[in-house]
């Protein structure tokens, strides 16, 4: 009788650096490219190209071209498909990435042989459109996302910790992730704060 229902969250889950491992093949052709010894860990900054000799258009560009080649691409974490299906219980998930247009269909064709179950694939423009999607809940892993999912008056994120977003400093209604592990957790905090 006394059953607590919770809705559902509508939940944004981004792609790249998120589900997608998209940055170690970015860092092999970065190398073949321009001789450099980029690892993962070295991508310290999102905006890479204000401190190393790459321009923003060749790193973009070398992402798209990661996914041509996307067989090649790892999940971010083992078993990325069962750590995903924990949050199904949450509400609907959503991809939701920036992808070109011209690699979409690589990067469905990454998700699906990944057997990520999702509800819809969703591209968007550029990462700041995404705020504004009617979504509860962002799970990401772009710096720049969080300030604006902050200040919106519905909004809420999950930042998957990576090597580019350890600077993030904490901020009201954003919630950090190590891993998928804890993901569940954080979004069972904000379904309860919620209802
Ligand atoms: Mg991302």
């Amino acid at each position: 009788m006394s059953k607590v229902s919770h809705d559902k969250l509508k939940i944004a889950v981004d792609l790249d650096g998120v589900l997608a491992e998209s940055m170690i093949v970015w860092c092999e052709r970065a190398n073949k490219e321009f001789g450099t010894r980029f690892k993962m860990e070295d991508l310290d900054s999102w905006s890479l190209w204000k401190r190393f000799p790459i321009s923003k258009d060749d790193f973009y560009r070398i992402l798209d071209e990661s996914w041509d080649d996307w067989q090649k691409i790892p999940p971010t974490e083992p078993e990325i498909a069962e750590k995903v299906a924990r949050i199904e219980k949450f509400g609907d998930l959503d991809i939701v990435t920036g992808r070109s247009k011209r690699t979409v269909e690589a990067a469905r064709s990454w998700v699906d042989n990944q057997k990520v179950r999702y509800h819809r694939f969703v591209r968007v423009l550029g990462w700041r459109d995404k705020i504004l999607l009617d979504y509860d809940v962002y799970i990401d892993d772009a710096p720049d996302l969080m300030p604006l999912i902050s200040r919106s008056p519905t909004a809420r994120g999950v930042l998957y910790e990576r090597p580019w977003n350890r600077s993030v400093e904490d901020m009201p209604k954003v919630l950090k992730a190590r891993s998928w592990l804890q993901v569940p957790a954080l979004l069972k905090r904000i379904q309860t704060r919620k209802s």
